[in-house]
Parts: C-alpha cells; sequence; structure tokens
C-alpha cells in the first residue's frame, strides 16, 4: 500500500483524451492484481468465474464511454442489488417508512453476519448487510413481484437485457441457509414486513440478475446524475434520495473495507461477490467486472483501478 500525495498544484486534465489515458493505466493496474484474489465459492456456481477476467466501463453526462476488458460478460450483480432494492424502497414507500425498518450505521462485520442483529439491536444496521437487505426486500415484497423488480433494475441500469441467470439462483437457493436464518430472525424479532421465505426468494432472484461492467456504468451514472437518465432526461428517483444511497455507498458500500475505501479512492460505491464495482463518480458513472475477491468480498482489480483512477482525476469526494 502506498500513500497517495500530489505534487503542489496538481491540476488534473479532465479532458476526454487523458480520461481515456488514465482509465487505460487504470485497466492495466487492475489487471496485475488479479491473481491476488479469487472468486467467490460459498455460492458454488460463482466459483465457475475465470479469475483473470477484469473490465471497466466508464460513461459520462455526455453520453461518451471509455471500455476496456470484459464489459460485455455478464454476471451476477449480487449485493448491488441492494441499491437498487434501496432506490424502490426509497421511491415507493418514503424515507420515514424505510428508516423506521433498517438502521443506517456500519457495522464493521461480515456482510452475512447475525451477530449485532441477534444481541444489538431489533433492526438491521444497514440496507447494504444481507441483514438489512432483507428486511427493504420485505417493505417491497407485498407490493411488487419480480417481474415489476426486474423492470425496475433494467431501467435503472439502462440495460433492458438484464435477465435472471437460472443456474446461480438455484445455487443461491440452495446453498442460502444463512440468509434463510436472518429472515426467521428477522421475523421471531417482529420486524420483517412479509412472509420470509416469500422475502427470501425474492432477495435471491435480484441477487441473481445477470448484469455487465456497463450495465454497471448505468447504474453509476443515474446515481451521479441525482437519479435522472443522462439521456432521455427523465428522473426515477427524487435527488434528495439519491443523496442517502450514495451517503450509504459511502460509509457501507465496501463490505468491511469501507472505510480504507473511503480513505484511498472516497468515491460512493458498492460491490457484490460476483466481482462487480458500481462507482458513482462526479458526472461518471463507473462500472468493473473482476471476479477475484480479497478477503472482505471485493474485487482486488477493482480497487486498484479505481485508486488510480480517482487519484489522478481527483475524484476524492474530500478534495480540496
Ligand atoms: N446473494 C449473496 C448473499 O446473500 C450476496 C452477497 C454479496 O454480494 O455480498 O450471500
Amino acid at each position: 500500500m502506498k500513500y497517495q500525495t500530489y505534487e503542489r498544484g496538481y491540476t488534473p486534465d479532465k479532458s476526454f483524451e487523458s480520461i481515456k489515458e488514465i482509465i487505460s493505466e487504470a485497466y492495466h493496474n487492475g489487471c496485475e492484481e488479479t491473481s491476488k484474489g479469487k472468486p467467490a465459492d460459498y455460492i458454488p456456481e460463482l466459483a465457475k468465474a475465470d479469475g483473470n477476467a477484469f473490465g471497466i466501463s466508464f460513461l459520462n453526462n455526455a453520453g461518451e464511454r471509455i471500455e476496456l476488458g470484459d464489459v460485455e460478460t455478464r454476471f451476477t450483480i449480487q449485493s448491488i442489488s441492494k441499491v437498487i432494492n434501496l432506490a424502490a424502497s426509497l421511491k415507493f414507500r418514503g424515507y420515514m417508512d424505510t428508516f423506521s425498518h433498517v438502521l443506517m450505521e456500519p457495522t464493521g462485520d461480515e456482510f452475512n453476519s447475525i451477530l449485532k442483529l441477534d444481541t444489538r439491536s431489533d433492526l438491521p444496521f444497514n440496507p447494504f448487510i444481507n441483514a438489512g437487505a432483507i428486511q427493504v426486500v420485505s417493505l417491497l415484497a407485498d407490493m411488487f413481484d419480480f417481474e415489476e423488480m426486474l423492470g425496475f433494475v433494467r431501467q435503472m441500469c439502462m440495460d433492458n437485457d438484464i435477465a435472471l441467470n437460472e443456474d446461480v439462483y438455484r445455487s443461491e437457493s440452495e446453498t442460502g441457509d444463512r440468509n434463510r436464518a436472518i429472515a426467521f430472525l428477522l421475523k421471531s424479532k417482529g420486524v420483517l414486513m412479509a412472509d420470509p421465505m416469500k422475502t427470501v426468494d425474492l432477495y435471491f432472484r435480484l441477487c441473481s440478475l445477470n448484469v455487465t461492467a456497463r450495465s454497471l456504468a448505468g447504474l453509476g451514472i443515474v446515481l451521479a446524475n441525482g437519479g435522472m437518465n443522462p439521456f432521455t432526461g427523465k428522473h426515477f428517483i427524487a435527488p434528495n434520495y439519491v443523496r442517502t444511497i450514495k451517503a450509504l455507498m459511502f460509509t457501507c458500500g465496501m463490505y468491511d473495507f469501507s472505510g480504507e475505501w473511503g480513505v484511498r479512492v472516497g468515491i460512493p460505491a458498492k460491490s457484490g461477490v460476483g466481482g462487480g464495482v458500481v462507482c458513482a463518480g462526479n458526472g461518471m458513472g463507473f462500472g468493473l467486472y473482476g471476479p477475484a475477491l480479497d478477503q472482505a468480498g471485493n474485487s482486488v482489480a477493482a480497487i486498484a483501478a479505481m485508486e488510480h483512477i480517482s487519484h489522478l482525476l481527483r475524484l476524492h469526494a474530500f478534495e480540496s
């Protein structure tokens, strides 16, 4: 690890050509990291991913793209669906209703931990750990069926080809006892808002949607634009809700590495164990795919690439 500093007065060249060069360097940095991680295997189907794969997709407000590597490979969205579920809950149930059922604190625990939920609080700590996401899905499960939620995901990612990966869904459902345990624990506390089996089934399906790095760049630019699709000008989530989502991505989006990501990269992001990462920068959306993961569950290549990009373009939220 190195500490990134700037020469006095360093002002990045943010021309499209310069961004292209920086992203290309970041891509190469990322490729060099892939051997340091490995694909998730606790959901057996995910272990089949190619650990050497890596892709970056960049999209800006003008609709210009820069893409390198595996940007069209389909992989499952996994925990990045938690961002979209939260967006749906804020849009359709509102802020007060959503946050009277889930808290907004980082945990410092693993994403599927039950520890604090059982000992410290009846409500899950935040919407980006499994307990919190299952709770958020329970707010939606009696309002929307899978097809309706899929439509919402397609809109937010600007990708109409997103569909269920049946093999991952089956694999996840067969091995998802811990998530079922979380749902039943929430039910036993009287806080889950829908039937536990129905809730977990919808949660598994939403984790098993096939996206690409390009779809995640679409999601990133919608979030970067306060909920607006820059191509159509259509707003589908209010900017104040997007502010809330990005704040939670900043504090809780990168598992038990969110604090370090906040220091080293400083861009709201969310990762998933399928190897995807979405980042919502200033007027820039990034989607990354690198299934080789570190201990915390984040793509090793994506971390290296985004650290480089954030540093050279001065994208850190607290840059001065
Ligand atoms: N479907 C996965 C699970 O519930 C999501 C995990 C993740 O991407 O963090 O375990």
